[in-house]
C-alpha cells in the first residue's frame, strides 16, 4: 500500500471514530490490520534488498583485502549458484562437453563467460595476449596445443571461437613495434609478433589512418591469422574438413556495446549482433 493511501485511510477512520462511537472497535481494528500490512511489506521489501545484494555487507568489488575478496567472491557464489542449482552442478561432477573452445584476451573486460553468458561446462577457455592463436609447433608452443589437442580431440568441440576485443593493449604492443624488429620485452613482443602478417596487411592498407583507427583493423586481421593458424594443427584441419568443427572469429566492443561475428568465408561481411 502506498503511504498516501494509508494516510489518507487512517484519516477516514479517525473522522469516523469522531463522529461514531459504535464504530470505535471496529475502527481500531481495522487501524490494527493496516499497521501489520505495512509492517509485512516493509520486511518483504528489506528480504528482496538482502536478497539482491546476495547477502553481502559490501559490493564484492570494494572490498580492498584479497583475501576477503576472495572469501567473499566464493561464498557469494556457493549461496547464489551452486547451491540454487544442484541438478547443473551435480551433473558437471561428473564429467564435462563443452561445445566451444574459447580463445580471448587476458584482459580483465573480456572474460568470454560474462560477455556471451557461457555457463558451467559450456566453454573451455583458453586466455592469453591478443587471444591469438599461434601456429601447429610442438617446441615453441606447447601450451596453446595441449588446450587445442584436448579440446578437438578429447572433448570433441564443435565449435572454435577466437575472439578480439577493442582497445587490446596487445594489438597496441604489436603495432608498436618499430620496423627494424627490436624488441624491448622479455616475452610481450615476441609472443604478439605470431600475427605480424596481420600488422603488415594493415599497415599496407590502412597507413593513411591514425594508430587507433589502425589497432581497430588489426584486432580483427590477428583473429583471422589466428583462424588460419587453426587450420595448421592436423587434428584440427580434419575435423575442420569433415564438418565436425567450426572456427569463428569475433570481435567485442566494450566502447560500443556490440559484438561482431564472422567465419573464414564471411571475414568481410561480419554479423553485428
Ligand atoms: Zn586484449
Amino acid at each position: 500500500m502506498a503511504k498516501d493511501a494509508y494516510d489518507e485511510a487512517i484519516a477516514g477512520l479517525q473522522k469516523l471514530l469522531s463522529e461514531k462511537d459504535e464504530l470505535k472497535e471496529a475502527a481500531a481494528a481495522k487501524v490494527k490490520q493496516l499497521t501489520a500490512d505495512l509492517a509485512g511489506k516493509a520486511e518483504a521489501a528489506a528480504a528482496k534488498v538482502k536478497e539482491l545484494a546476495g547477502g553481502a555487507v559490501k559490493p564484492a568489488a570494494e572490498i580492498s583485502d584479497p583475501v576477503e575478496r576472495i572469501r567473499s567472491g566464493f561464498e557469494y557464489f556457493k549461496k547464489n549458484k551452486y547451491e540454487k542449482d544442484t541438478e547443473l552442478y551435480g551433473k558437471l561432477a561428473k564429467g564435462q562437453s563443452p561445445k566451444f573452445l574459447v580463445f580471448a584476451c587476458s584482459d580483465s573486460r573480456v572474460c568470454p563467460s560474462h560477455v556471451l553468458n557461457f555457463q558451467p561446462g559450456e566453454a573451455f577457455v583458453v586466455r592469453d595476449i591478443a587471444s591469438m592463436v599461434p601456429p601447429f609447433d610442438k617446441t615453441k608452443y606447447s601450451e596453446a596445443g595441449a588446450a587445442i589437442e584436448y579440446a578437438v580431440l578429447h572433448l570433441k568441440v564443435e565449435n572454435i571461437l577466437v575472439i578480439g576485443h577493442s582497445c587490446c593493449g596487445g594489438i597496441k604492443g604489436l603495432i608498436s613495434i618499430p620496423d627494424d624488429g627490436s624488441f624491448s620485452s622479455d616475452f610481450i613482443e615476441d609472443w604478439v609478433s605470431i600475427c605480424k602478417s596481420a600488422k603488415d596487411k594493415v599497415k599496407s592498407e590502412h597507413s593513411h589512418l591514425d594508430i587507433g583507427e589502425q589497432c581497430n583493423y588489426l584486432e580483427k586481421e590477428a583473429v583471422n591469422i589466428s583462424l588460419e593458424h587453426l587450420l595448421s594443427y592436423p587434428f584440427v584441419k580434419q575435423a575442420v574438413d569433415s564438418k565436425k568443427l567450426a572456427l569463428r572469429g569475433g570481435h567485442y566492443d566494450f566502447v560500443k556495446g556490440c559484438f561482431q561475428l564472422w567465419d573464414l568465408d564471411s571475414k568481410d561481411s561480419p554479423i553485428t549482433i
